[in-house]
């Protein structure tokens, strides 16, 4: 069983989690407005990663015997003004979330909760990779600037993730 601090802890972060994968919807959704169709597909898969670590935190809970209590999910934003603003506030998300997976760690710890404790330690590895992603490709549109043609380029290469 877990404790219910953690439980309710966890089940914050599910909807965090989808948040996620909303506002990465609402990006992938500014991008085919302004016919980036390979950034609007690179969003899409990160909507479907950000699904999934969802699923994750809800299957564990339920693994430990807790219970799963879904909230609102916010709107997010739908505008942007360019596609170097985008990735500036993907980073700046990403961190935020690493700070978010960080304060479970901490209260597992506390909690001497080491279930959940070794859980945690996939999410950990995940925020590397997911800010090590998002500031590449912000250094990428920074590079490019708004050349036109350059930033064709980078959306034909985004398009070709898999
Ligand atoms: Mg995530």
């Amino acid at each position: 069983m877990i404790s219910k601090t953690m439980e309710e802890a966890l089940n914050k972060q599910v909807n965090r989690e989808y948040y996620s994968a909303y506002l990465y919807l609402a990006m992938s959704a500014y991008f085919e407005s302004i016919t980036m169709k390979g950034f609007a597909k690179w969003m899409r898969i990160q909507v479907k990663e950000e699904q999934a670590h969802g699923d994750k935190f809800f299957d564990y809970i339920l693994a430990r015997g807790g219970k799963v209590t879904l909230g609102t999910i916010e709107a997010p934003k739908s505008k942007w003004a360019s596609p170097g603003k985008v990735f500036e506030e993907v980073c700046l998300h990403e961190q935020k979330v690493t700070g978010m997976i960080n304060a479970l760690v901490d209260l597992a710890i506390k909690e001497k909760d080491h279930a959940t404790f070794e859980m945690l330690q996939w999410f950990v590895k995940e925020q590397v990779e997911e800010e090590e992603h998002a500031s590449g490709i912000l250094a990428q549109v920074t590079c490019v600037g708004d050349v036109p043609g350059h930033l064709f380029y980078l959306d034909h290469h985004l398009g070709k993730r898999e």
